[in-house]
């Protein structure tokens, strides 16, 4: 992968081939759109929508078209202190690229001097993981409809070789429709490689990520195999006290299914065919589609309303 990068956020060049086809898929509008320089002017600033380690995340207004966005404000000071520059130019060029309807559109960006816009497509229904929270786990038509619809997602992901390598409920926001949105590409890499970096919290992690090997799309697998355990039983499987017995426990894959809530053994079946140590194993997300389990409770829309 090269990348040429421009000190001030203007826009990164991916010069890599399979990279390119966003470029087809756009409508003209859409690409003077993307060359146009967006100011703060351009938005009506509405309430804040949440905080996030870096800045404020406020719903805003885009005054010409009266388009409704979620306009996440970064703090420059903030981000070169925690050095986190390098993945944010890098979050940036992967998300806006991205059309799905599983995906957060980022539909542009712009700077000041002290700080970083990012122009979001807002989630009316916010996040994920505090309808987790309130429900402690979900039913098993929810949990495979946004299972279903995460593969859909990741499918679409690795068809560019994009691995998002951080699917946890935290990263995961709703829409109007109850649509879940992957929200967060900071740790994503576009990649043809296979890569060594170690990244994300270890909960989600698979054994190549936490031995630090070499690791390609099929981490995404894990990570959804663990997000559907904790759709369904409201914890992670390898969750300890001490990182060290996480660890241990995503290494020699202790999966365990407690007796309540009580669950399918057509989903502990999908789970254990996902949490696979070695990735070659684990079931194709394609296939994963067609598991009965998916098929059985799925919402073909895609969408749960509750
Ligand atoms: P973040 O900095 O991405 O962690 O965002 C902080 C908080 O703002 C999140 O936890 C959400 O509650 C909210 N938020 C971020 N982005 C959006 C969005 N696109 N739509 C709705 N709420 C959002």
């Amino acid at each position: 992968m090269s990348e040429i990068e421009h000190r001030d956020f203007t826009l990164t060049v991916l010069r890599v081939s399979g990279f390119h086809t966003w470029e087809h898929e756009a409508t003209p509008e859409a690409a003077a759109a993307q060359k146009r320089r967006w100011t703060l002017n351009d938005f009506d600033i509405g309430k804040p929508l949440g905080r996030g380690k870096f800045g404020h995340v406020y719903l805003a207004r885009e005054k010409r078209s009266n388009h409704i966005v979620a306009l996440k404000v970064l703090f420059k000071s903030q981000l070169q202190q925690s050095q986190v520059e390098h993945q944010l130019r890098r979050e940036v060029e992967i998300q806006s690229h991205l059309r799905h309807p599983n995906i957060l559109r980022l539909y542009g960006y712009f700077y000041d001097q002290k700080r970083v816009y990012l122009i979001l497509e807002y989630a009316a229904k916010g996040e994920l993981y505090k309808e987790l929270q309130k429900s402690k786990y979900f039913s098993e038509r929810r949990a495979a409809t946004y299972v279903a619809s995460l593969a859909r997602a990741l499918i679409y992901c690795h068809g560019k070789h994009v691995i998002h390598r951080d699917i946890k409920p935290e990263n995961l926001l709703v829409g109007a429709q109850g649509e879940l949105k992957i929200a967060d590409f900071g740790w994503s890499v576009h990649t043809f490689n296979r890569r060594r970096t170690m990244c994300g919290t270890l909960d989600y992690l698979p054994p190549e990520m936490v031995e630090s090997v070499e690791h390609d799309a099929s981490v995404d697998i894990w990570s959804l195999g663990v997000l559907c355990y904790e759709f369904l039983y409201g914890v992670p499987p390898f969750e300890a006290k001490e990182h060290s017995d996480t660890y241990r426990r995503i290494v020699q894959v202790d999966l365990k299914f407690p007796p309540k809530p009580a669950v399918s053994s057509a989903a502990k079946d999908l789970i254990s065919q996902m949490l696979v140590k070695d990735s070659a194993q684990r079931l194709p997300l394609h296939k994963l589609l067609e598991h009965p389990w998916i098929v059985q409770n799925a919402d073909p829309s895609g969408t749960y309303r509750g």
